[in-house]
């Protein structure tokens, strides 16, 4: 049976893009954030309250025929109950384990998916430990709750270990093995109940400060894409997985570790909306929906960049040919996503170009 109201926790960028990709397919969206203000909150409606009041979760999902997340970070133990009241897609498990980057990275090593080398931080001890076990340099994370490069610091040489301390210490921490990669990509994908299961091309992304800045897509590489499917693959199954799932990888070497996962649709995959037959956004209302999934073919070629900090001159950014402008309507602050633009282009070359002159309009503050 099509489901047609989806309740969404956390009502964010992601959140706003779902609901509008719903709108065509007569799938309603109804949102729960703790502002009313909030991105997805002005073009859908919204219970207002904490993301793990249980009272509005209940009311959620009660009021819904399936809830979804824009942010994956409830604890297993809010979302339990409401599995008793509507159907929780993408599933607890897979919410769980990408919550903590040591149960995310035991899960990837469970499936033979590689990952940089690793450890559990509790204390400054341990971290003295870790680096002489795993060599410098490193980068040290909070195990949860760490999203855009915040929550990480990366040490250089062992003068670093106190200031990372300081910034980051006293909470679950895990150091990893600094990646020296050529690139980093990411792979989107969609599982539906059915276990139908689509792929979107490869992406590359440009991150600065642990954010992501850019990214091209398709980035082809038949034999990266092969494996970073085949990973997906393993993922989603293992999972029972309902919905659009991420990996985001490094790319060492010429082989793929992967360093994170996401549950939901990604940044990495907004050049979907334009760039594809069927987006990210629409593809994970038709999977938790019970709809068939719909056709990840690449329209031509496609450059996404993030709007940081500061919104761009519309003006000038809508005059390149091709361009297209997405405003979340959030208030400015450094750092914050505020919107992106996407790029398409039938050939790689002229993407690139266009993409050349819409960062020179762009500032990130
Ligand atoms: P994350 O929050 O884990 O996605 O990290 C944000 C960004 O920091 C990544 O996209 C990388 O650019 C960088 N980064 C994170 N972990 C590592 C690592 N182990 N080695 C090198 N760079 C890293």
């Amino acid at each position: 049976m099509k489901l047609s109201r989806v309740g969404v926790v956390g009502a964010g960028q992601l959140g706003r893009m779902l609901a509008l990709a719903g709108y065509p397919l007569g799938i309603r969206c109804m949102f729960l954030d703790r502002s009313a203000g909030a991105p997805a909150a002005q073009v859908a409606p919204l219970l207002t309250g904490e993301l793990e009041d249980a009272a509005q979760l209940a009311a959620l999902a009660s009021a819904n025929q399936v809830v979804t997340f824009d942010w994956e970070n409830i604890a297993g133990s809010a979302l339990a109950p409401l599995e008793k009241l509507t159907l929780v897609r993408p599933p607890r498990a897979a919410l769980e384990a990408s919550q903590d980057r040591m149960s995310e990275k035991a899960l990837f090593s469970k499936l033979r998916i590689p990952v940089a080398a690793h450890a559990a931080v509790e204390d400054k001890e341990q971290l003295q430990r870790a680096i002489a076990k795993l060599g410098l340099p490193g980068v040290l994370k909070t195990r949860r709750l760490g999203y855009d490069g915040k929550g990480q610091f990366v040490l250089r040489g062992p003068q670093d270990i106190g200031q990372a301390w300081m910034a980051i210490g006293g909470r679950g921490l895990i150091y990893e093995k600094f990646q020296q990669f050529s690139r980093e990509v990411s792979l989107v994908g969609a599982r539906s109940a059915t276990g139908e299961i689509v792929f979107y091309p490869l992406s590359a992304n440009t991150h600065g400060g642990g954010i992501l800045h850019y990214g091209i897509a398709p980035f082809v590489n038949r034999k990266l894409e092969r494996t970073a499917r085949l990973y997906l693959k393993r993922v989603m199954q293992a999972l029972a997985y309902v919905g659009v799932l991420t990996i985001e990888f490094f790319v060492v070497k010429g082989r793929l570790i992967a360093n994170e996962m996401a549950p939901r649709v990604h940044n990495s995959g907004h050049w979907t909306i334009e760039g594809c037959v069927t987006s990210q956004f629409e593809n994970h209302l038709r999977a938790i929906c019970n709809l068939p999934l719909g056709s990840t073919r690449a329209l031509g070629h496609t450059a996404m960049v993030n709007f940081l900090g500061k919104m761009p001159d519309p003006q000038r950014l809508l005059a390149i040919d091709g361009l297209a402008f997405h405003d979340y309507g959030k208030e400015p602050r450094p750092g914050r996503k505020l919107g992106h633009c996407t790029i398409l282009k039938s050939r790689a070359i002229e993407r690139n170009s266009a993409l050349a002159n819409a960062l020179k309009l762009i500032e990130w503050t």
